[in-house]
């Protein structure tokens, strides 16, 4: 089952295709952490991107679409795999149509303050891409899971976080129409624990089998 988590910055996207990888072998796939790989060899790709990302802005279609067309050409996503953060835009999603068969489209919500608080209270960790929040750590500086340090990423700084959200009304919530209208798009509502987000996650992705 291919999956695409769609929804707002900070509303736990990362955190819950990470779970569904681990209990139901779906491959996550998430682009704003594949970017951040790039970023960290300081490779092209991540030459190119850090600007973006620091900013808040999308990175180029063009570079997303290539970065994840390779990725789904894997053996290992055949299997399926949930999409989290991509696509972005309309024409990401115009062109994801044409090289994969998406079965589910999840739309994580939550309202917007309870956004803002879980970015800016959100710790990165550059080693394996897990996000914590502080609230969370009984060591703010250290990953709970492979013990990296852990950071705040530029991008989860209060005025990114401001026009990273602006940028999500503009040009990612018209997937939500569209999908929609495709017909295989379901709202969950992200406004308990993690394991209560998952659970309702999980009981859409069984019922849609
Ligand atoms: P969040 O979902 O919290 O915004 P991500 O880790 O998904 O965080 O993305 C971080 C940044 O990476 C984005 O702000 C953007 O600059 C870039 N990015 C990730 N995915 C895409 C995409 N599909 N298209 C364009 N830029 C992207
Ligand atoms: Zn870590």
């Amino acid at each position: 089952m291919n999956v695409i988590l769609l929804g707002p910055p900070g509303v736990g996207k990362g955190t819950l295709a990470s779970i569904a990888q681990e209990r139901l072998g779906l491959v996550q796939i998430s682009t704003g952490g594949m970017l951040r790989r790039h970023l960290r060899l300081g490779d092209e790709l991540g030459i190119i991107a850090k600007a973006y990302i620091d900013d808040g802005e999308l990175v180029p279609d063009s570079v997303i679409i290539d970065m994840v067309k390779e990725r789904l050409r894997e053996e290992d996503t055949q299997g399926g795999y949930i999409l989290d953060g991509f696509p972005r835009t309309l024409y990401q999603a115009e062109e994801l149509a044409k090289f994969a068969d998406i079965d589910l489209i999840i739309d994580l919500e939550l309202e917007h303050e309870a956004i803002i608080r879980r970015l800016s209270g959100r710790r990165a960790c550059l080693s394996c891409n897990g996000t914590f929040h502080m609230s969370m750590l009984q060591d703010e500086t250290t990953c709970p899971t492979c013990g990296h340090r852990l950071e705040q990423r530029k991008d989860d700084l209060p005025e990114t976080i401001a026009h990273r959200l602006e940028v999500y009304e503009e040009q990612t919530a018209p997937l939500i129409e569209l999908y929609r209208k495709k017909g295989n798009l379901v709202v969950v509502e992200v406004d308990g624990t993690v394991e209560e987000n998952y659970q309702k996650m999980l009981k859409v992705i069984e019922e849609n089998q």
